[in-house]
C-alpha cells in the first residue's frame, strides 16, 4: 500500500533545508493551528497570537534577507513553508502571503533604506500586521482604474479614497497603498495606524476564510509626507509584481489544502465500514482517491518547476497565472469532492473539508480570479488580449 503524497519522489528533487523546513512547519501546523482552528473558524476569531508565531517560524518574508529580519531562504523554501501553512488553514497562509509578498516584497524591492530598516524587522517578527491596498469598491480585476488619489500639497501629499476586500486591514499596524498620483502615475504609499483621517471598518459576515480578518482601508485626507512614498516604483508594475510573488505563494498553499482533505479521505475511506466492506474498496470511492492524489501530483510538479525558474529569477507572470489558477481549482475540487466519501461526517467541523471548500471560494477569486487567470494564458498564447 502507498498512501504517500509524494508519490512521484519529488522529495529527492529537495535538498535536506527544505525537507528541514517543511517539517518545522508541519510542526508548528499540527502543534499550533490544528487544535485551534475549528473553534477559531466557527467563532469568527483570530488564531491567538498568530502573526507573532508565524514570525518566530520565519514564515514572514522568508526570502527577504537576514540584515532586514527575513530568513534569506530560497523561493522553493517558501513555497513549503506555503504548503504546509495552509494545510492547517488557508486563512493562516493568506496571512503571511499578504504579510511576505504584498507588504516586505513592495517595502524591500521599491522601498528606500530608511524604509527598509524601519519596517522590515518588525514585519519580519509579527510584532506589526501589514496590509495591502489595491482592491476597490469600484476596480476589483481591473485595478488599472483606481480611483485612490495622492495630490501634493505643499510639502506634503494628501491620501483620499477607498480600498475594500483587504486582508487583516481592521488589524494592520500599516499598510502599502496603491494611489494614483497628479500626474496619473501609480504610487506606493505606507500608511501607518493613528494617522488622522486613516480607518480599517471589518467586513463582518463572510462565509469564508472566518479565521482571518478582512476590512476595508479609508483615507479622508490623510497626510502623507514624503518619507512614506515608496521611491522606486510608478507604475502598475510595483503592485503587480508584488502579486506575482504571493500568486506563486498560492499556487504551492492550496496544495496543503487539497492534502489535508485527501488524506482525511484516505483514512476515513479505509475505516468507514458499509455492505460489510470498507468504502475505500467500492471502485467508486477509489476512482475519487486516485483521481485526488493524481492532481496533487501534478500540482506539486508544477510548482517544483515553477520554484526553481522563480530561483533562477526565469518565472514569468503567465507560467505563475497558470499554476496559480490550476492548483487553486485542484484544491477546491478535491475539497467539494472528498467531502462526499465522508458522507454527513463530512458536514462537521471535526473533519477540514467543508472549511477548506469555504475558504478556497476566496483563494479562487483573490489575487487575479480564475477567469481572469485564463485569459491572462489566453491573451500569452494568442498575443490578443480578450479582457483589456
Ligand atoms: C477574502 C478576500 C481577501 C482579499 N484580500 C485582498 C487584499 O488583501 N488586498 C487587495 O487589494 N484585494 C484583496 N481582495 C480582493 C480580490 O483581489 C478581488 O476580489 C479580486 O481581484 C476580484 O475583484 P472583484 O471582487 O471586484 O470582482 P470583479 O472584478 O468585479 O469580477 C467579478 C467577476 O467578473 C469576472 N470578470 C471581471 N473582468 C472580466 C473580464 N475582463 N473578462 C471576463 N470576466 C471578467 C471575474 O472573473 C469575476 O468572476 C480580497 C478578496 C477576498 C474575497
Amino acid at each position: 500500500m502507498n498512501n504517500t503524497t509524494d508519490y512521484f519522489n519529488i522529495d529527492a528533487l529537495l535538498t535536506p533545508e527544505h525537507l528541514l523546513i517543511r517539517q518545522s512547519v508541519r510542526d508548528f501546523v499540527d502543534a499550533e493551528i490544528k487544535p485551534v482552528i475549528d473553534q477559531c473558524a466557527h467563532e469568527h476569531k483570530d488564531i491567538p497570537n498568530l502573526m507573532q508565531k508565524l514570525g518566530a517560524i520565519g514564515a514572514l518574508g522568508p526570502y527577504i534577507p537576514e540584515e532586514y529580519g527575513g530568513a534569506g531562504l530560497d523561493q522553493m523554501a517558501y513555497g513549503l513553508i506555503m504548503q504546509e501553512l495552509e494545510r492547517g488553514d488557508s486563512a493562516v497562509r493568506s496571512a503571511a502571503s499578504v504579510q511576505s509578498s504584498l507588504v516586505m516584497y513592495p517595502i524591500y524591492t521599491y522601498g528606500s533604506e530608511e524604509q527598509k530598516c524601519k519596517f522590515l524587522p518588525s514585519l519580519a517578527s509579527g510584532s506589526f500586521v501589514g496590509s495591502f491596498g489595491l482592491t476597490e469598491p469600484n476596480h476589483g480585476s481591473n485595478p488599472g482604474g483606481m480611483e485612490t488619489r495622492l495630490t501634493k500639497n505643499g510639502d506634503h501629499y494628501h491620501l483620499n479614497g477607498a480600498k475594500m476586500w483587504i486582508t487583516n486591514s481592521p488589524i494592520c499596524d500599516l499598510a502599502v497603498v496603491w494611489a494614483r498620483d497628479e500626474e496619473g502615475k501609480i504610487r506606493g504609499v505606507i500608511v501607518e495606524r493613528g494617522m488622522a483621517g486613516f480607518s480599517t471598518p471589518e467586513t463582518k459576515n463572510k462565509w469564508s476564510l472566518r479565521a482571518s480578518q478582512t476590512g476595508e482601508l479609508v483615507f479622508e485626507n490623510v497626510v502623507i509626507r514624503e518619507e512614506n512614498i515608496l521611491p522606486h516604483v510608478n507604475s502598475l508594475r510595483g503592485p503587480l509584481s508584488c502579486l506575482n510573488s504571493a500568486r506563486y505563494g498560492i499556487s504551492w498553499g492550496v496544495i496543503g489544502a487539497a492534502i489535508d482533505c485527501y488524506e482525511t479521505a484516505l483514512t476515513y475511506a479505509l475505516e468507514r465500514t458499509q455492505f460489510g466492506k470498507p468504502i475505500a474498496s467500492f471502485q467508486l470511492q477509489q476512482k475519487k482517491l486516485a483521481e485526488f492524489i493524481t492532481e496533487i501530483t501534478k500540482a506539486q510538479l508544477l510548482c517544483w518547476r515553477l520554484g526553481t525558474l522563480k530561483n533562477e529569477d526565469k518565472a514569468t507572470p503567465e507560467q505563475i497565472s497558470m499554476a496559480k489558477r490550476n492548483n487553486v481549482k485542484m484544491a477546491i475540487d478535491i475539497a467539494r469532492e472528498s467531502r462526499q466519501i465522508l458522507g454527513a461526517m463530512g458536514i462537521v467541523g471535526d473533519y477540514p473539508m467543508m472549511r477548506h471548500a469555504a475558504n478556497l471560494e476566496s483563494v479562487i477569486t483573490y489575487e487575479g480570479t480564475h477567469d481572469v487567470h485564463l485569459l491572462i494564458t489566453g491573451a500569452d498564447i494568442t498575443g490578443i488580449s480578450a479582457f483589456v
